[in-house]
């Protein structure tokens, strides 16, 4: 039914404030879909974020195993070759000829055994901290999974919220694009104004038991006779939002 003319036609006051209204019911329809998302998104983020930090945790963990693991192999082929030239000089001894040559291999036998001793040391050390690892290991793995349950719900959750009102927020878009090029320029300035101000997002409220709707600061009685009239458009003094008659006030 509506024809599309490039000059806007003359609205009543009254008209004016209908469209003010409506484009203000639209823009609170859009911002409560976004405090449904509320803070899905940014938790979806963090959590992605903490599992990313504990799975590089969790390498840093095994990595550090690895190495223990690696240097006790290699102890290992310490105390092989010390035992291996322990033999050897036990066997030299049958062979000495003098005490000189005797305390001479006695010396590198002390040596090799103290070899294995300290070889022995490390591999108790690293096998100790091996253990620690393990749980370290083992607490990280089961967080990394705890935090995936709760990331994949949230997300699942989210994705959800975004399917729901997709299509509701593409509506309102849509509705919200043609009554801003209805709306009378200086009155839509006043508005976004009003709005971007607010933190509610509202700038255009009702008078609720004598107050403003936005502020609740008290409204005199002339103005919301004057509102009620819509004869002109009246602003709250305190905060600058636009009055409109409550539905309940048409005549
Ligand atoms: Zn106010």
């Amino acid at each position: 039914m509506t024809t599309k003319k490039t000059d806007k036609k003359e609205l009543s006051i009254s008209e004016k404030l209908e469209q003010l209204s409506m484009l203000q019911s639209i823009d609170s329809s859009i911002d409560e879909i976004k405090i449904l998302r509320g803070e899905l998104p940014l938790e979806v983020q963090d959590l992605e974020d903490e599992v990313e930090g504990l799975t590089t945790r969790l390498e840093n963990f095994q990595n550090e195993v690895d190495e223990k693991k690696e240097n006790i192999s290699k102890q290992n082929e310490v105390k092989k070759e010390a035992d291996l030239l322990i033999k050897k000089y036990e066997k030299d001894q049958m062979k000495v000829r003098n005490n000189r040559e005797f305390d001479a291999i006695n010396k590198e036998l002390e040596y090799q055994k103290l070899e294995i001793e300290l070889a022995d040391k490390k591999i108790r050390e690293a096998e100790h901290f091996i253990d620690d690892q393990k749980s370290n290991v083992s607490g990280t793995k089961s967080r990394i999974k705890e935090r995936k349950a709760t990331l994949k719900q949230k997300k699942s959750e989210l994705e959800d919220i975004i399917k729901k009102t997709e299509k509701d927020e593409q509506k309102l878009d849509r509705k919200k694009v043609k009554i801003k090029k209805e709306v009378e320029e200086r009155l839509l300035f006043a508005y976004e104004r009003i709005r971007s101000n607010s933190r509610n997002g509202l700038a255009v409220v009702e008078i609720n038991r004598g107050a403003c709707g936005g502020c609740f600061n008290k409204v005199t009685s002339q103005q919301e006779l004057e509102v009620r009239n819509r004869k002109k458009i009246l602003v709250c003094e305190h905060c600058g939002r636009i009055f409109i008659s409550s539905k309940g006030d048409k005549e």
